[in-house]
């Protein structure tokens, strides 16, 4: 015979659901080894729909890594990963349960690197309806239509029909993040969007990043532009040697770090 469910233990669960309802990403004590070297040593975040997360360390802190793991780009060692509410089946050893469902959740999670990425021999139209086309299935013409709308929002719009190496690295990476965007990802994750650029290309791509934050896009971004992670996010995390040394809202993290590792690296990266 079941114990009847009381009032508020039924609140609390509805309260539990749409909390998880929320949730864009979870991450629970992610663990990364490359052979005997442990670059993740236990990594849990949770970043909320609409969130901006920036995560910030020092090189080889584990920062690309740990958003490499959140779409099977690496093979996380351990943990608990789950992206809009679905949990990705590992085995033991990390590696993935099903191919199919890392395939079906990677493409709602927009990645732009460092090195851009476009394909070289593919104008930009066609970088940007590759995916839309030939994995999720959108009708050409359609696809094609939306296309030039992402390419008009990152200011591309002159540009449809060129290939990347006729464009500077900010026009590149601009086209990255439209064809990011093509999928319609309920998550972007950038890992240094601008760290590849000329300095005076920097600011155009963080214009185009700036918006999405505006809009209401959920976002992990990993940055070494420490200014504009105050600017537009939501949360801080610092990671330092593959743990979360601290983190916090940016007036927080950056106006009072608590942590002296924090202090040190905030000097040094000025
Ligand atoms: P970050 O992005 O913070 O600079 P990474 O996540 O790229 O750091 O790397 C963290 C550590 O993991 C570094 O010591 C790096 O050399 C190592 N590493 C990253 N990828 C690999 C790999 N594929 N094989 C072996 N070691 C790796
Ligand atoms: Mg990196």
């Amino acid at each position: 015979q079941r114990e009847p469910i009381r009032a508020t233990q039924a609140a609390e669960d509805a309260s539990a659901d749409s909390a998880a309802e929320n949730e864009a990403i979870r991450i629970t004590d992610l663990h990364k080894s490359f052979g005997a070297l442990e670059v993740l040593k236990g990594v849990s975040l949770t970043a909320q729909k609409g969130d901006v997360v920036a995560i910030i360390g020092g090189s080889g802190s584990g920062k690309s890594t740990c958003l490499r793991c959140i779409n099977f780009l690496e093979t996380p060692s351990a943990g608990q990963i789950i992206v809009n509410g679905e949990e990705i089946k590992m085995r033991q050893d990390g590696s993935p349960v099903d191919r199919r469902q890392i395939e079906r959740i990677r493409t709602r999670l927009g990645m732009v690197f460092q090195a851009f990425n476009l394909w070289t021999h593919r104008t930009l139209l066609e970088n940007i309806i590759e995916v839309p086309v030939h994995v999720l299935k959108v009708p050409r013409d359609e696809a094609i239509k939306r296309a030039r709308v992402l390419l008009e929002r990152v200011g591309l719009g002159d540009k449809a029909d060129t290939f990347p190496a006729f464009l500077s690295g900010g026009q590149q990476q601009r086209a990255a993040i439209a064809r990011a965007l093509a999928v319609e990802p309920s998550v972007m994750l950038f890992d240094e969007p601008t760290s590849a650029l000329d300095p005076e290309l920097v600011g155009e791509v963080l214009t185009v990043i700036r918006d999405l934050a505006a809009e209401g896009r959920t976002m992990l971004l990993v940055t070494h532009e420490m200014k504009f992670a105050r600017e537009v996010a939501t949360h801080v995390v610092y990671l330092f040697e593959g743990r979360i040394e601290e983190q916090g809202p940016p007036e927080e993290l950056f106006g009072n770090p608590q942590s002296a590792r924090l202090r040190q690296f905030l000097q040094t990266v000025g």
